[in-house]
């Protein structure tokens, strides 16, 4: 799109997150909650809202809804119910949702992000509530009914809606990125959008920059990935920028994203939208939140991710890249603290973790959780390397595999049983230098006369000689003062 026309345009995002909790039964009844179960198997009475079934709230939804409050800034209502939310439709069997409308459990709050050209940004939510999923309808191939599988009903959600702040498709990336990591440090989800147990809808608008009101906005539902959000938005915007040029009013509607073809596509809009008859729910009696259950789940927290990043930058003086690979998920971040503390060389452990030992992981298919050495071992290979017994190619390229393989050994057990410990003893290096200069006296006589070049070579059968075992930077010291005497 030509950007003169673009930039004449303001965009205004504001988005909604569904939380799948990985709780081990649903938020109103001890159904399992296990993925991948047959259909209809993980329903009773209170799933299917017999009548005279009554809910009862689990606790530790209220637990995780209370920590991603905490995570987010988020002011805890202290006083809280519950909704009913009317609708018909087949995936929802008690013909209702239970939710929070009028006080949700977490209220405000923002969430930071940080864009590629490093600019920092809170995006602010509205709130945070509870609620429960609804079932899946199934549309197979060829069939013309619809297969309707109730397991998810009444599997504990979260709802975080943000405040319509955000400007960009890189900003909804970005945030929807960062609220992913907090939920997986968090432990409350598994952050999986493609299976859907993290969902986006996407509100967006657009407006003349000098205009006082927001656009009509239109919902986008449907993206499987946190890319998909992005390129949803963008052809989104361009959609509405082209209606609005072309003197078409766009309007308030509901869209699916196609992900084959980058588009949207109109699915209902608000005029067909229901009336959803709101009323506290009668069956559930009102949530008390006490201050001294905040201050309990707020000893708990973890780090998080982006505290961990400044610290990252702050107190190991790591490089933008570096703290943002290392906190992209928790086991990674807590690898690296466990060696950052066995280890001067901050930097040095970043690079192991960024290089070999990634590697490695993808090699096998596995993650850091399961990675066999521990961070003793790879803070005995930096030492080594350190101290000048090995060079960093031996420890990156033998001793690396051999200690992956080999867990229960040390790291100095391996070079030594590799046998590539390397000197760094002059008193034993300068006698291998003797002997090589002593067999290349043209080539000293030409290095005197000025050909500098040729210490690369003298370098190059020191180590030769030496098995390469002789440490380079030592030997080339010792070479250069041989040759200037
Ligand atoms: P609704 O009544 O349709 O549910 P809400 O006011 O509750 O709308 O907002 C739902 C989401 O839409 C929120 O994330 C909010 O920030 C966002 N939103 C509201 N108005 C706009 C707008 N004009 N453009 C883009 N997003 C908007
Ligand atoms: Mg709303």
């Amino acid at each position: 799109m030509d950007e003169a026309i673009r930039s004449k345009y303001r965009v205004v995002i504001g988005l909604e997150v569904h939380i799948q909790l990985q709780t081990e039964s649903k938020i109103f009844v001890g159904d399992s909650t296990t993925f991948g179960k047959s259909p209809n198997t993980n329903i009773n009475v209170i799933t299917l809202g017999h009548p005279g079934t009554m809910p009862k709230l689990n606790e530790k939804v209220v637990e995780y809804a209370v920590k991603l409050g905490i995570a987010c800034n988020s002011h805890i209502s202290r006083y809280q119910i519950f909704d009913r939310k009317n609708y018909f439709y087949p995936d929802l069997p008690k013909g209702y949702q239970i939710t929070q409308d009028t006080s949700p459990v977490c209220v405000r709050g923002y969430v930071p992000i940080r864009l590629k050209d490093g600019t920092e940004k809170e995006i602010k939510l509205t709130k945070i509530h509870m609620e429960e999923d609804a079932g899946k309808s199934i549309h197979l191939e060829g069939e013309t009914d619809t297969l309707v599988d109730y397991n998810r009903a009444g599997v504990a959600l979260l709802e975080m809606v943000t405040d319509p702040v955000i400007g960009t498709a890189e900003e909804a990336y970005a945030f929807v990125s960062e609220v992913r990591k907090i939920v997986r440090y968090l432990g409350i989800c598994d952050g999986n959008m493609e299976e859907g147990s993290m969902r986006c809808d996407a509100n967006i608008s657009i407006m003349l920059k000098d205009a006082t009101e927001f656009g009509k906005k239109v919902e986008v539902k449907n993206m499987n990935s946190i890319r998909n959000v992005a390129r949803a938005i963008e052809h989104e915007v361009e959609r509405q920028i082209i209606e609005t040029e072309k003197g078409n009013e766009v309007f308030s509607e509901t869209r699916t994203f196609d992900a084959d073809k980058g588009t949207t596509a109109g699915m209902r809009t608000k005029e067909e939208l229901n009336d959803y008859r709101y009323f506290p729910e009668p069956d559930l009696s009102p949530l008390e939140v006490t201050d001294a259950y905040i201050d309990e789940l707020k000893s708990q927290m973890p780090s998080l991710p982006h505290e961990l990043y400044e610290k990252f930058m702050k107190e190991y003086k790591l490089p933008e890249y570096d703290s943002a690979f290392l906190t992209e998920t928790k086991a990674t971040a807590d690898y690296f603290e466990s060696l950052g503390s066995l280890t001067h060389n901050h930097k040095s452990a970043s690079n192991w973790i960024m290089g070999p030992i990634k590697g490695f992981l993808n090699d096998k298919g596995i993650s850091i959780e399961e990675f066999p050495v521990k961070p003793e071992g790879i803070a005995e290979l930096i030492g080594l390397v350190d101290e000048g017994k090995v060079s960093h190619t031996i420890a990156s390229q033998k001793l690396f595999p051999y200690l992956a393989e080999h867990s229960d050994m040390n790291a100095l057990q391996v070079a030594e049983k590799l046998n590539v410990l390397q000197d760094s003893d002059s008193d034993s290096i300068q006698p291998i230098i003797d002997e090589v200069l002593a067999g290349l006296p043209e080539k000293v006589q030409e290095y005197k006369k000025g050909k500098k070049g040729l210490v690369g070579m003298f370098m190059g059968e020191v180590m030769k000689r030496s098995n390469g075992k002789v440490d380079p930077k030592v030997a080339n010291k010792l070479i250069r003062e041989s040759l200037e005497q």
